[in-house]
């Protein structure tokens, strides 16, 4: 008997990115204010690049995205079964506390949005900060902005305890409003030239905050090659390790700028064929979608908003019965990921037995047997024998010509299959 781990349950994950995201303000509208202001302060005779936002389109943009908006949207994602990551920036822009509140904006604004975030995003979505201001870097003694930017200087963070503590405190304000997060999204490249540190600081900062030991990072968004899930810091006996969740695709919602519109077609044509994603899916690797709240949003005209919505159907004329693609959670992602590559497994082929061993449990954990089965018992349990990729999910197995694929939730120490053939 030959035995591999498969995709969960043969299909291919989708999981659709969101940053820039926070309770009440427009991150984007600030970020561009203090970005100009600092370009005044520090390289008065140097215009505002591209990537520093457009002073012209600054004065049409909302200060606020409204609390309904958010309703509107994450309604339609659960409806529609999208799944993901979905930022919460702790003290965006250095406005206000998610823990304490924002002054200056309607409190039923702020109670709204963190209703919204706790129960109808999370069931759905990892909240993760995107750092702490997703602006200028915190001091963490007075709280106060300093000269320096989380995405600007602190691509190449100091690599000590301050990154862990900044880390840290990032994640102990989403506790405070009493979301534990799975992972932490990286403002712009935060981090990216100490990456390997930088991995470290949120696996320690996880494991001391929530005591989780198998934390995601957002960091990377590659156009230009196949997508992976790259795990660090692995400890395989202890269950440690942290995975990067790596994009594949965006950002062709409205950018971060919410004035830069995509295109639906750089992500899947109408007819299934061309764009980034076809590729992708047919060799059946993680597709991970990126966009921007403010993009979403695109100041009240929503036209991030219906690119998704056109993905999203485009996507379901690709798989009409939904046998091939499956909607999940990032930290899922990377918890598969942990499980396909560190679970041991032994076959005894006398006994017909096959012994999976491993510190790293996930959900639909799916293999393929190399011999048809007629009756298969996970730790003394039968599974449901099913005839269709459509029926075939958890603890069910589906013969396919000589071949069996059984699918389980793989939980933490020793789990024994014993096959009849
Ligand atoms: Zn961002």
């Amino acid at each position: 008997m030959n035995v591999t781990i498969c995709n969960p349950i043969l299909r291919t994950p989708l999981s659709l990115i969101v940053d820039d995201s926070c309770p009440v303000i427009n991150l984007t509208y600030y970020w561009i204010q203090q970005r100009h202001a600092w370009k005044a302060r520090h390289q008065p005779n140097v215009p505002p690049g591209r990537w520093e936002g457009d002073a012209t389109q600054h004065k049409k943009m909302p200060p606020t995205i409204p609390a309904d908006f958010a309703w509107e949207w994450a309604e339609w994602c659960w409806e529609n079964g999208v799944k993901g990551k979905f930022s919460l920036i702790p003290y965006p822009a250095g406005v206000g506390r998610v823990d304490e509140g924002f002054p200056n904006f309607p409190t039923h604004e702020y109670q709204s949005w963190l209703r919204i975030y706790r129960e109808i995003i999370w069931p759905n979505f990892d909240l993760t900060p995107e750092m702490l201001t997703h602006t200028a870097v915190v001091d963490l003694d007075t709280f106060a902005l300093t000269e320096e930017w989380e995405q600007v200087e602190w691509v190449d963070p100091p690599v000590d305890n301050r990154l862990t503590d900044y880390i840290i405190t990032a994640m102990e304000m989403l506790n405070n409003v009493g979301i534990p997060c799975e992972g932490v999204t990286s403002p712009g490249a935060f981090g990216k030239r100490q990456e390997a540190a930088y991995a470290k600081a949120v696996l320690t900062a996880s494991q001391e905050v929530n005591n989780n030991p198998c934390p995601f990072y957002f960091l990377w968004l590659k156009h230009d090659e196949l997508p992976d899930v790259p795990i660090w810091h692995v400890e395989k006996e202890k269950g440690i390790a942290i995975a990067s969740i790596v994009a594949c695709a965006g950002d062709w919602f409205g950018g971060w700028t919410g004035y830069d519109l995509g295109d639906v077609d750089r992500f899947i044509t109408e007819d299934g064929q061309g764009g980034r994603l076809p590729p992708i899916l047919e060799k059946e690797l993680p597709c991970v979608l990126v966009g921007h709240w403010p993009g979403f949003y695109f100041n009240g005209e929503k036209c991030g908003f219906d690119v998704l919505k056109t993905v999203k159907s485009r996507l379901d004329n690709y798989d009409p019965d939904g046998t091939k693609t499956l909607w999940m959670k990032t930290s899922e992602i990377g918890h598969y990921w942990m499980a396909r590559e560190f679970t041991e497994i032994t076959v005894l082929e006398k006994q017909q037995q096959i012994n999976l061993s491993t510190q790293f449990p996930t959900a639909d954990f799916t293999l393929v047997i190399d011999v048809p089965i007629r009756r298969i018992q996970v730790d003394g349990w039968d599974l449901r024998e099913v005839h269709s990729r459509r029926d075939f999910q958890r603890d069910t197995f589906l013969c396919e010509g000589k071949q069996t694929y059984v699918a389980f939730d793989l939980e933490i120490g020793e789990t024994e299959l014993v096959v009849t053939v």
